[in-house]
């Protein structure tokens, strides 16, 4: 009976994000495996993939064993660092789901992340875990009239639809009156999003999770995942052998697990959080609605208000590094370009102070689609939501609780269900590829600014980039 990892203190854990450190969960570890045990399904990762799965399975089928192993503590990954957008947008934008796979088919994705929106309120409510779920919408801003023709072509997206009633352009004066941002043209608003407490949300989705009789082990890596006629998750204390099912649900740190290596990459994404402002400084900024904010800048960002009066601000932007290495994903000028870009959003905060700053990392297949697949092997597999993972993952958590159990969920003949993305190319050609995206995304947004025409390579970094 061995432990993988000495307990560790839950202050650590406390700094990894805001979002932990305020989540007013007790962070001492869970049990760490110790000993063989046997389940009807298995689960690798205490994140809202593995939990959601969890949380579908028990509930819809009570007589079911199912334990989660979660190297860390639940909560620890991307679930526990994001920008709490709970959002309808699925990692595939409008466009490309029309261009792949047809206007009706299309529509049927985005109506199913708009109800997933929803279901995850629903449960917030039933189950009373109170992640301060609010329905706050989002305001994609076009900063500058160059970046007006990006909105307009997701208005044109929704429009083919029929949803345009619930994603609208509006004036500059429109948006401003409800954000009092820098350089506004423009704004598309899409009505049905939320914005959540991420630390909350997880950390009580496994509270629920054990109350319906799961097991959670925490603190124990799994070191290989065997699929097969028994398949089992193995840590070096002990193998969780499942009847069903095991599911690898450890987004980007599945690049660390042989087999894996090729079919997603781990993409930095770093976050900066002010403090509290003052009311004076919220009255001349306004956004009383506390919608998500987003410019259309290719390195993304991404703006959330939380309900103690903070702004965070996120992006991408960190290096990717050589053979998928998730181990460094904070880069200190990165965040202090971010820090110097909030203030160019909101001059009024040239005083602010910033309390926290993370990163974590996020999974991104191929072809930017999420593979939720249980394959022969009893092998489920889920990973690869990009940047769009808080809601997104309650639907594909549906998805494979009902793929394993052989109940319908309704979402069989959605046209990404059971889709296996190709594989990225192998070391240094991936290396060598990102890099120049990245790369090329700083120099477009640079060249944008300053109101110079695109740089030469502009249409080839794009197409290399492309979804
Ligand atoms: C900075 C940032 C901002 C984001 N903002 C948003 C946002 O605003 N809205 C949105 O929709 N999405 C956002 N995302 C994406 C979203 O957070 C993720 O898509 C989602 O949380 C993925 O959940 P997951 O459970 O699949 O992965 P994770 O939360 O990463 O969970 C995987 C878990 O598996 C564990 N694990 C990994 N390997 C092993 C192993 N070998 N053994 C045992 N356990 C293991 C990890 O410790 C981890 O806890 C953001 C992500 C980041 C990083």
């Amino acid at each position: 009976m061995t432990s993988v990892h000495a307990p560790s203190a839950p202050e650590s854990y406390a700094a990894t994000s805001y979002w932990l450190e305020s989540c007013g969960d007790d962070l001492t570890p869970r049990k760490s495996v110790s000993g063989d045990g046997v389940y009807d399904v298995a689960i690798l990762g205490g994140g809202f993939s593995g939990l959601w799965t969890a949380y579908y399975l028990l509930r819809d089928n009570p007589g079911l064993s199912v334990a989660i192993v979660e190297r860390e503590i639940c909560g620890y990954g991307a679930s526990g660092r994001n920008g709490g957008w709970c959002s309808p947008r699925y990692p595939l934008d409008a466009s490309t789901l029309i261009a792949r796979y047809g206007v009706e088919a299309a529509r049927n994705v985005m109506l199913a992340m708009q109800r997933t929106v929803d279901e995850v309120g629903r449960v917030c409510v039933e189950e009373e875990i109170d992640a301060e779920f609010r329905r706050t919408g989002i305001l994609s801003l076009a900063r500058g009239d160059h970046q007006l023709p990006a909105i307009q072509r997701s208005h044109q997206a929704y429009e083919r639809l029929g949803l345009g009633h619930d994603n609208i352009l509006i004036s500059a004066a429109e948006a401003r009156a409800r954000v009092n941002v820098t350089q506004l043209s423009g704004a598309l608003h899409t009505a049905h999003s939320a914005c959540l407490h991420p630390g909350k949300l997880v950390r009580g989705l496994a509270r629920v999770v054990e109350r319906l009789g799961g097991t959670i082990f925490e603190r124990t890596e799994v070191v290989r995942i065997r699929q097969g006629a028994e398949p089992r998750l193995i840590t070096a204390a002990g193998d969780l052998v499942a009847r069903r099912a095991i599911v690898a649900a450890g987004e980007a740190y599945l690049t660390q697990q042989p087999g894996f290596q090729r079919a997603l990459l781990p993409m930095s994404s770093l976050i900066v959080l002010t403090e509290p402002l003052t009311e004076t400084q919220w009255t001349q900024i306004g956004w009383r609605g506390g919608e998500g904010l987003a410019s259309q800048v290719s390195v993304v960002d991404y703006l959330t208000k939380t309900t103690d009066g903070r702004i965070l601000y996120g992006s991408r932007g960190a290096p990717y590094h050589l053979g998928s290495n998730v181990d460094r994903s904070w880069d200190e000028p990165t965040a202090d370009t971010m820090r110097r870009t909030l203030l160019e959003w909101f001059p009024i905060l040239a005083d602010v102070g910033f309390s926290h700053g993370w990163a974590g990392h996020l999974g991104v297949t191929r072809d930017w689609t999420p593979n939720i697949v249980l394959g022969g092997g009893k092998l489920g597999q889920m990973f690869g939501y990009t940047g769009r993972g808080v809601s997104t993952t309650n639907l594909c958590g549906r998805m494979l609780a009902s793929a394993i159990t052989g109940r319908p969920s309704g979402f069989e003949t959605l046209p990404t269900a059971g889709h296996v993305s190709p594989l990225w190319e192998v070391e240094p050609f991936r290396f060598l590829g990102v890099r120049y995206v990245q790369e090329g995304f700083h120099r477009i947004d640079a060249a944008a600014k300053e109101g110079r025409g695109a740089p030469i390579d502009a249409p080839l970094v794009r197409w290399l980039s492309k979804q």
